[in-house]
């Protein structure tokens, strides 16, 4: 049989796939990955990833699958890291991850420089201190023996693990759009900027698309993983764009759900959106199309807070989830009043307001544990209405594809479709999308694909998901309550504290 091995290296466990050309998933496996966290500083140590490439590698030869099987070695990662390396490819550090803070004055210094509206021209996005190039700035002026040391920042994890594959620094265009350093427009590094900073480009790797050989597995890497030595290893494509991928978004017209923790909404575009909305952009795998994703920080969390809240606390995580969905089943939203904010961690999108707190209006002496649970799912409907109306730019859609571990409930989804009126697709596999997005850039240099949307018709599509339509009896009720919650926010702001 012939293999794409293909790699997620998320934040809290990589994963691993042999995907065979009828799109099946052979081999899954997962193995965790620590994180250090200390005050505003959030970090990983690249070793580890190579660690459990090698892991997840062995497993695969345990369980009888042949390196010669494996055609081509691809990857799907998390972004916006600073990952230094020096010229033999070590690390001068542990890589500072996208979620730590510590260079937001750095980002303030870029800012002053060249001006918010000049940066969001060439990047197509805010900057903040998550990103690389800040990160990078706060290394020199931080920790200048480590500076002095590394010879390139990586961006992406998967791009340390392909280092250390091929001895080659690659990223991808959706994992450069996240460094804050990239001109959108024609996908290259911005040099002036960089030079500014008395940097030059030759401490960024270059830039390769997700389906371009980034190299051959090299003599000791194919000794440490079982990798023959040879096989080819391509570029690959950051985690968001791996999950657009693998939830079979390509084209302008689709998008998708994304129901984690916290959640986004992405869909794929043609140009920039307005400024401070709060809508992220990166370059999709596609080379003429744009990711625009609008980040929740209020989805599964809700979701789960509304598990401690009105679950049963005698019950485990799974079953109380279940619980919840048999408490709401019989909930009747035409009979139902309530509306809920739900915004218990602030919001970034479509507001950007980190003070910004969740409420109920609509309580009735009859209202329900079953009636309230359901609202707060309602809730975050109607924010994903509230997104996919701004990024849609009132215009109506057909389908949204959900993905994550809300998806797993199946109120939830009936909930979205009778609210954003339409019809909603839950994929099979939804945990392994981003590596079979991954997978997608394998399929084209294989030749086994034409293009990404020839990998999303003629892959995808052979695997069936669940299909919710919206229930006409319920859209009425739906839409005189979003009219209450677009009121919501503005109406108690002043009471968030
Ligand atoms: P992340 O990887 O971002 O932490 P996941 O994709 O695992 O998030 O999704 C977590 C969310 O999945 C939870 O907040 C909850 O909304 C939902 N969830 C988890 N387990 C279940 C379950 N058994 N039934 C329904 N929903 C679930």
């Amino acid at each position: 049989m012939q293999y794409i091995a293909a790699f997620d290296i998320g934040t809290t466990n990589a994963k691993g796939i042999l995907v065979s050309r009828d799109g099946g998933i052979h081999g899954a496996t997962t193995r965790p990955i620590h994180t250090f966290y200390e005050e505003n500083n959030v970090e990983q140590d690249p070793e580890v990833w190579w660690q459990v490439v090698r892991e997840i590698a062995q497993d695969w030869w345990k369980q009888g699958f042949l390196p010669e099987e494996v055609q081509v070695i691809t990857f799907s990662g998390q972004m916006e890291n600073c990952i230094p390396i020096d010229g033999e490819g070590q690390p001068t550090r542990r890589a500072i991850l996208y979620s730590d803070s510590r260079a937001d004055s750095e980002a303030k210094l870029i800012l002053e420089r060249f001006g918010e509206e000049e940066i969001r021209q060439k990047t197509g996005n805010h900057l903040d201190g998550q990103m690389t190039f800040p990160k990078i700035i706060w290394l020199r002026e931080n920790e200048p023996d480590c500076f002095s040391k590394t010879k390139c920042f990586l961006i992406s994890a998967k791009d340390y693990v392909i280092r250390q594959l091929t001895g080659r620094n690659v990223t991808d265009p959706t994992s450069a759009a996240t460094a804050g350093i990239m001109n959108l427009q024609n996908r290259e590094w911005f040099d002036p900027w960089l030079n500014s900073f008395e940097l030059t480009v030759s401490c960024l790797p270059n830039l390769s698309a997700p389906e371009e050989i980034a190299g051959y597995v090299l003599e000791a890497a194919a000794l440490f993983t079982g990798f023959k030595r040879g096989t080819p290893v391509l570029c690959g494509i950051g985690d968001a764009g791996a999950t657009t991928l693998g939830a079979g978004v390509t084209r302008i017209g689709e998008m998708y759900a994304y129901l984690g923790t916290t959640g986004w909404v992405a869909l794929p575009t043609s140009e920039v959106s307005p400024l401070g909305n709060g809508v992220f952009h990166l370059a999709h795998a596609p080379k003429d199309v744009l990711i625009a994703i609008a980040p929740l920080l209020n989805c599964g969390n809700v979701h789960h807070w509304a598990l401690s809240v009105f679950g049963d606390p005698n019950l485990e995580v799974k079953e109380g989830f279940k619980y919840l969905e048999e408490i709401m089943i019989n909930n009747d939203p035409t009979l139902g009043s309530v509306v809920f904010l739900p915004y218990l961690n602030g919001e970034r999108c479509p507001i950007q307001d980190s003070k910004a707190r969740g409420s109920f209006i609509g309580l009735k002496a009859t209202t329900t544990r079953g009636e309230l649970c359901a609202a707060v799912l309602e809730g975050v409907a109607m924010a994903i209405r509230q997104v996919l109306e701004l990024l849609l730019d009132k215009k109506e859609i057909q389908r949204i594809t959900l993905i994550g571990g809300g998806s797993r409930s199946r109120v939830w989804n009936q909930i979205i479709s009778d609210v954003c009126h339409c019809d909603v697709i839950v994929p099979m596999d939804s945990e392994f999308l981003p590596a079979l997005g991954a997978a997608a850039a394998g399929y084209i240099c294989l030749g086994w694909a034409n293009s990404y949307a020839d990998f999303s018709e003629e892959v995808l599509s052979l695997k069936e998901g669940e299909k919710y339509s919206p229930n006409p009896k319920n859209i009425r009720a739906y839409d005189q309550r979003y009219q209450h919650y677009l009121q919501l926010y503005l109406a108690v702001k002043a009471f968030n504290g």
